[in-house]
């Protein structure tokens, strides 16, 4: 498959001095699935706002499709849909004017947009409520919508940026389902940045992961869960001082069972990598007991992005929870 966006030593340096995106490098190919994985300021934005021709870049060079992002950005607007973190539906109309007015935009004819209305709204669901007002639809309706409103020219390449964010499980689900399939049916190339482990993990076959505007690391989930090559065990201790049971005690006690390839400090207690995980808690309960230390947790997984996120930043990617607000069925966010 040939490459559709190309960059090459972008940096973006904002005018108070931010050095959001300091030389990043990737290439994705047409038809392909591709995500940024990174947390809150990571530059994820700043990128998409770059390849989509929205922010003028400080160096490097971008092409997308083949046009350059300086010189050629009307031939690039023409076959993209961007989806922002901001809502560019109006609530005071209805789904099928949302949709109408977009065609508007990008002038398109009256009989083939009114197809192609109909048509996006059959594909994302929206027929029954197609005809009510944007504002009495629910999170994920308007998702959906928004979604719907940047396919109505029918783009080949689709930036998405966290398109899930502030959704709660169910309709994040629901979207996770529509972006697969319009990368598959559609064959559209998908660019889609994400705070969010599973989402990578479940949609993008191709992901980088971003952190201080630097790509840390890329490649499939599954080579970059293969790379770090081992199960993980949590452990959580009881951290008396006046027994002096410090992390370095702990550190010291794992290092010398066989097996373990590392150990790192995470929330509250001790992450350990080993080759076979199940066969080693014993050992290390043992151990433990010996020393006289009192664990209170010891949790077993299969190496996740999470994992791979610690092992290259030594911090832990944030998870967001999502908590129903019992009042208004509105979602918030806690952080964990
Ligand atoms: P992300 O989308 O991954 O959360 P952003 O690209 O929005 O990250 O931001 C990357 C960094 O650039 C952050 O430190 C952010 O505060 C900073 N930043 C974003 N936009 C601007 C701006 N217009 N001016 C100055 N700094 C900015
Ligand atoms: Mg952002």
């Amino acid at each position: 498959m040939p490459e559709i966006i190309k960059v090459d030593n972008l940096i973006q340096v904002y005018g108070d001095g931010t050095k959001a995106v300091d030389d990043i490098s990737f290439t994705i190919r047409e038809g392909e699935f591709f995500g940024f994985l990174g947390p809150n300021g990571a530059g994820k934005s700043t990128t998409i706002k770059i390849l989509t021709t929205l922010l003028a870049k400080t160096s490097g060079s971008v092409t997308v499709a083949g046009y350059n992002v300086d010189k050629e950005p009307q031939n690039i607007r023409k076959i993209i849909g961007v989806q922002s973190q901001e809502t560019v539906i109006d609530a005071d109309l209805t789904g099928r004017e949302n949709l109408t007015l977009q065609g508007h935009f990008q002038q398109m004819r009256s009989n083939m947009l009114r197809e192609r209305v109909d048509e996006l709204l059959k594909l994302m669901d929206l027929q029954e409520v197609a005809d009510k007002r944007a504002r009495n639809y629910s999170g994920g309706m308007k998702k959906r919508l928004d979604l719907a409103s940047i396919l109505v020219h029918k783009p080949k390449l689709l930036f998405l940026d966290e398109p899930t964010t502030g959704l709660d499980p169910q309709s994040r689900n629901v979207i996770w389902e529509y972006l697969e399939k319009l990368n598959k049916e559609e064959n559209i190339t998908m660019f889609l940045t994400t705070q969010y482990m599973e989402e990578a993990d479940r949609l993008c076959r191709k992901l980088s992961i971003i952190d201080n505007g630097r790509i840390v690391i890329s490649g499939s989930p599954k080579e970059l869960k293969q790379q770090v090559g081992a199960d993980s065990i949590k452990l959580s201790y009881e951290n008396d001082e006046s027994k002096n049971v410090t992390n370095e005690k702990a550190k010291k006690i794992l290092g010398e069972i066989q097996g373990v390839t590392n150990i790192l400090d995470s929330d509250g207690g001790l992450t350990v990598y080993a080759k076979n995980a199940g066969f080693i808690i014993p050992d290390i309960v043992r151990a433990f007991d010996k020393q006289k230390i009192k664990l209170t947790s010891v949790n077993f997984s299969s190496p996740t992005l999470d994992d791979i996120f610690l092992k290259h930043t030594g911090r832990r990617i944030r998870t967001e929870e999502l908590v129903q607000n019992p009042k208004g069925g509105i979602f918030s966010r806690r952080r964990r």
